[in-house]
């Protein structure tokens, strides 16, 4: 299979936390959706950045499309077109008085892939694919739930047709039905396109709704590998610790 993304032995360690990650390793198939699971601070956002090239490990190696990436180099720009991040909190993202219309046309002007008309035409289908009215495009950031926001960011990720769609605890803050909004958005995007998907999450049973594999992680290490239709079968403590809380709830 291709690989979208293949990560081998990274590590980072910041001033404060020796090794906030291990020695980590792990693959991304073309189209496929990984979980990265494990308590908080672990080291799931950690890994996350890097991936995103937001942050830089002390060791390893990240090769995305069979290339190692190098963001000082001419891929910059490439990459961060090619990799979205969702993060937790979609307030953070917003300010208050911004246009949804405006937010979500920002990539397509910025990396000068559409005109005005053609970037709203394109933003408003967006919006649809979301399960959000067009009209929303007039509305203000500060007139919408953080559960449509975080739809809006979402479509706007998914709008630039990257081949990776990282997203961190992006479900954490919302709400059951808003949360069940956003993994039904993703189960359609992963059925319908070739994208790849690293879903970062502290939910176990979320993950396996979302993804084909699963990734454990602790202490900065990942301590198992496991398919998500074979989570009964996990051989690590840690993993069946995770799985005990999920069926004892
Ligand atoms: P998670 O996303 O799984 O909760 P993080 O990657 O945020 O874990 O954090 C992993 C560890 O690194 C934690 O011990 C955290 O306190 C520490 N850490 C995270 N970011 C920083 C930072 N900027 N400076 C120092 N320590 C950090
Ligand atoms: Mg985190």
């Amino acid at each position: 299979m291709d690989a979208t993304l293949q990560i081998n032995n990274l590590s980072k360690s910041y001033k404060e936390k020796n090794k906030a990650v291990k020695n980590v390793s792990l693959r991304v198939e073309r189209g496929e959706a990984v979980g990265l699971v494990g308590e908080s601070g672990c080291g799931k956002s950690t890994l996350a950045r890097i991936i995103c090239g937001l942050l830089k490990q002390d060791e390893g190696e990240i090769i995305f499309q069979d290339k190692p990436i190098n963001l000082k180099a001419d891929r910059h720009k490439e990459y961060y077109r090619k990799v979205q991040m969702v993060f937790q909190n979609p307030l953070a993202v917003f300010s208050p008085h911004m246009r949804i219309g405006k937010f979500l046309m920002e990539p397509f002007l910025n990396f000068r892939l559409m005109n005005k008309k053609e970037a709203w035409e394109h933003c408003s289908s967006l919006l649809k694919w979301v399960s959000l009215p067009e009209e929303m495009m007039h509305r203000y950031a500060n007139e919408l739930s953080g559960g449509q926001l975080q739809r809006v960011v979402l479509a706007r990720a998914i709008g630039i047709k990257p081949a990776l769609l990282v997203c961190d605890e992006a479900t954490s803050s919302l709400d059951v039905t808003a949360q069940h909004d956003i993994v039904k958005v993703l189960m359609n995007l992963k059925a319908q396109q070739s994208m790849s998907i690293v879903f970062i999450t502290h939910d176990l049973a979320l993950a396996q709704q979302v993804c084909q594999k699963i990734y454990v992680m602790k202490d900065g290490e990942i301590v198992e590998t496991i398919q998500s239709h074979r989570l009964q079968e996990a051989k690590n403590d840690y993993t069946k610790s995770l799985i005990k809380a999920v069926f004892t709830l």
